[in-house]
């Protein structure tokens, strides 16, 4: 039997079958042998969430429906397969003069499993990948292929924006693209009580900006981050800058296209639970995480990643009709960091703070109907794609059913 298991190993199941897939017909195959079966179906994106949103009896393995359909650079639409990844898009984009609009951390997720997941980067003009997608066929919990568009169907869309694979299972998505862009990276050591004064300022001036705050002397280190001590913030800020531009770059800044500035390097040696929380309301909500992540040293050891993000469409998006401040915070696999985990999660619930779905969270039914507007909408569409459950699992049932 074949255990799989996430990037970071901290979700793990024997699937009874894994089934490699190439065309709609054979995934349309496996959900109707499900449905006489009573088993469930899902697929796997590349396996970086931390939540058990992968978990299910059949995993399709869609590794084949890979790469780049249709660059149509007059309407800047792209039309790729699932299995996609973030980093697949840079170059071929790029010819034709065009790229993403934003990106996040990392640039090796697929972008069905983004998608799902409302994925994001940093800056307050950018909402998340979720708000990218424009339409997408998909293998329906009967069974049938359907077709997803803004134009006939806007509030389907906005139900699949962010729908964590319970609608179906993509199999080909077209997705809104940029005019290409350079970036200018600065990225600066600044005291946190510096932070404070500049926030406000700072995320209105620059295309991107985010931060990690370090609550000890270690912590810089666990994210490959250097020379930051206890109390201070690694602060990355990006301009948008024409290309020829004569910028004289210091030792902390680069210059090149978007798509090569934006990705980290990270080890996978933390678990992540992120909060959205209305960005009005970023100073209380800064001064508040310090003030508890220093009451709990030594568990809170993990440099707090904080980013901003435009509000979307998309139901089921954190960022629904708001925009966010984002809250990040991790702790070592292995250690027991759950009251501290717990303690963040109280604190957020008192900001309205709603989660993110590929991070850890401690969400109830009751909590979501509370924080998202449209999520009785989107339990009925879900009933209607998926009458049977068929793409939901035992995370999923309790929340989404
Ligand atoms: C090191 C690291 C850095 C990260 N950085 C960021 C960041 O900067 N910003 C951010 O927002 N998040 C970040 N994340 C979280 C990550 O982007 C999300 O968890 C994302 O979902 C991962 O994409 P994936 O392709 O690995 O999806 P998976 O985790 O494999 O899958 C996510 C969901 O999508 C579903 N899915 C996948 N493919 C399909 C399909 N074809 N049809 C229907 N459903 C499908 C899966 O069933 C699952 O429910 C990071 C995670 C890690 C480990």
């Amino acid at each position: 039997m074949t255990v799989w298991s996430n990037w970071v190993g901290n979700q793990s199941f024997e699937p009874r079958d894994v089934a490699a897939v190439s065309t709609e017909s054979e995934i349309q195959r496996h959900v109707a042998k499900a449905l006489v079966a009573g088993s469930r179906v899902r697929t796997v994106g590349t396996a970086h969430s931390f939540t058990p949103i992968v978990e299910t009896d059949v995993l399709l393995d869609l590794s084949a429906m890979r790469g780049i359909v249709d660059i149509d650079a007059d309407h800047r639409l792209v039309r790729v397969l699932p299995k996609t990844t973030i980093g697949d898009f840079g170059e071929p984009l790029w010819k034709h003069g065009l790229a993403l609009a934003n990106q996040g951390d990392i640039d090796t997720q697929a972008i069905a499993g983004s998608i799902a997941t409302a994925t994001h980067g940093s800056g307050r003009r950018f909402p998340s990948f979720s708000a990218t997608l424009e339409g997408a066929r998909l293998v329906d919990g009967n069974g049938q292929l359907v077709d997803v568009t803004r134009q006939a169907n806007p509030d389907l869309l906005a139900a699949l924006q962010t729908s964590i694979g319970m609608l179906g299972i993509m199999t080909e998505l077209t997705i809104k693209v940029v005019p290409a862009y350079h970036l200018h990276a600065r990225t600066d050591i600044v005291p946190f009580a510096e932070v404070l004064e500049t926030f406000e300022r700072d995320i209105d001036v620059y295309r991107h900006y985010g931060l990690f705050w370090m609550p000890t002397e270690d912590s810089a280190r666990l994210y490959n981050l250097d020379g930051a001590g206890a109390d201070d913030c690694v602060v990355k800020r990006y301009l948008e800058v024409d290309a020829g531009a004569d910028v004289k770059l210091g030792s902390h800044e680069r210059m090149d296209r978007s798509y090569r500035i934006y990705p980290m390097v990270y080890d996978p040696n933390f678990h992540e639970v992120e909060y959205f929380l209305p960005l009005e309301r970023w100073r209380d909500i800064l001064v508040e995480m310090r003030r508890l992540m220093l009451r709990w040293h030594p568990l809170s050891m993990y440099p707090l990643e904080i980013r901003v993000v435009a509000a979307e469409d998309a139901w089921m998006s954190p960022n629904y009709h708001r925009d966010n401040l984002v809250v990040s915070i991790s702790g070592e696999p292995g250690v027991d960091y759950w009251p501290y985990l717990r303690a963040c999660d109280s604190l957020f619930a008192e900001f309205g703070g709603r989660p993110h779905w590929g991070k850890l969270h401690f969400m109830t039914a009751d909590r979501l109907a509370r924080l998202f507007p449209r999520y009785e909408d989107f339990l009925e569409v879900r009933r209607q794609f998926d009458p049977t459950g068929v793409f939901l699992n035992d995370h999923l049932r309790p929340l989404f059913e």
